[in-house]
């Protein structure tokens, strides 16, 4: 089955993975240690609900991050994007806001950027609003990749850049920018839309050495089958003191520990690794760069909760903890709400984890 969207349909990929498709990860592709527990057996697609297969994902005793076994191999992974969100048009995206009301919206936005990220945008409001919700903030802030602006010119690189709409967003706030994209569909998209993108696997001696202000791998991450090796290119691609900035779901979420099976960003057989903030920050360091101290706090549960009740109402999981979890949009909304209450005490519950890091300065990659 085949569809355009997150679908909610619980019937079953018809299939298994192709024979000789399939590779085992007999250690840990975060932290290199082979002690592991099973955390779900036997999941399946049911996002884009076009893989075929049944899964097994472990968690590494070692350093918590989450990871499939048996996997696709980089051969046959493309089969799990047959239909996938990253196909569609980003046109429109970093175009001047029609309504006199976007206009004040974008004015108060581009003050707040100004002040806070160091951009010069115009038109800007005069000041910024005295009171301002945390989501809104963190909204304007996930618009510029949270990376502060390092003047004209400066150059950007997003690694699986899908169609191109962080480039679009960010060319729009002054940055030069170009992307890589393995996935030939998506990087048609983007190319459609202006863009300099190179398509193709991302593989080491892609990219020029100590080029880019900035790289961004915006939800990438977790698709990686070596995310130590793509790290290492982003850091060479990277200018000594130049930024890195990564989200990717959190293995140790909030909405992971009550939707079990359900949490729809388990999203196999695409999300081959999945991560936790020390783990994030461990492969940091491993490829070579100097993390943040701490994570970029983001509330954003009732978006994926409305996504794993649908999940957890299909209840094709027998550990599925559909009969707990009522499908009213009041419900999910108080689950929602109380999970990002967590996240405020402990951003380490997040259900996305952002995390910036930087090019060492005085060392060579
Ligand atoms: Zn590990």
């Amino acid at each position: 089955m085949v569809s355009d969207s997150p679908s909610s349909s619980d019937a079953p990929p018809a299939k298994s993975w192709p024979a000789g498709g399939l590779e085992v990860v007999a250690t840990c592709p975060v932290c290199g240690e082979g002690e592991r527990e099973l955390a779900h057996a036997g999941v399946r697609d049911r996002v884009f609900a076009c893989a075929p297969g049944e899964w097994n994902l472990y968690r590494c005793l070692a350093c918590g991050s989450g990871f499939l076994d048996p996997r696709p191999t980089v051969a046959t992974i493309g089969l799990a994007y047959a239909s996938y969100f990253t196909h569609a048009s980003a046109e429109g995206v970093g175009q001047p806001p029609r309504s006199a009301w976007r206009r004040y919206r974008v004015a108060q936005r581009n003050a707040y950027l100004n002040l806070n990220y160091g951009y010069r945008l115009t038109p800007a409001a005069a000041r910024i609003p005295r009171w301002l919700s945390t989501e809104r903030r963190q909204r304007w802030e996930k618009h510029c990749g949270y990376l502060r602006f390092a003047g004209p010119g400066a150059r950007l690189l997003d690694i699986g850049c899908g169609n191109g709409r962080f480039l679009l967003q960010m060319r729009a706030l002054g940055w030069d920018v170009s992307g890589v994209e393995p996935d030939a569909k998506s990087a048609a998209a983007a190319v459609a839309a202006g863009l300099k993108v190179r398509v193709g696997p991302l593989q080491t001696g892609l990219l020029p050495d100590a080029h880019f202000d900035a790289v961004t791998l915006n939800h990438v991450i977790e698709h990686l089958h070596d995310p130590i090796a793509v790290l290492r290119m982003a850091l060479r691609s990277l200018k000594p003191g130049g930024a890195l900035s990564v989200a990717t779901p959190n293995f140790e979420a909030a909405g992971h520990r009550l939707f079990g099976p359900d949490w729809f960003p388990l999203d196999p057989p695409r999300h081959l690794v999945l991560f936790t903030p020390a783990s994030l920050r461990r492969v940091l360091v491993r490829a070579g760069f100097e993390p943040e101290g701490t994570l970029r706090l983001r509330l954003d549960a009732r978006g994926i909760f409305t996504h794993c009740v649908r999940l957890a109402a299909g209840g094709s999981h027998p550990s599925s903890k559909a009969s707990l979890v009522s499908t009213s949009w009041l419900r999910t909304r108080w689950l929602a709400r109380k999970a990002d209450r967590q996240t405020r005490e402990n951003p380490g519950l997040a259900e996305e984890l952002v995390l910036l890091a930087r090019r060492p300065a005085a060392t060579a990659a």
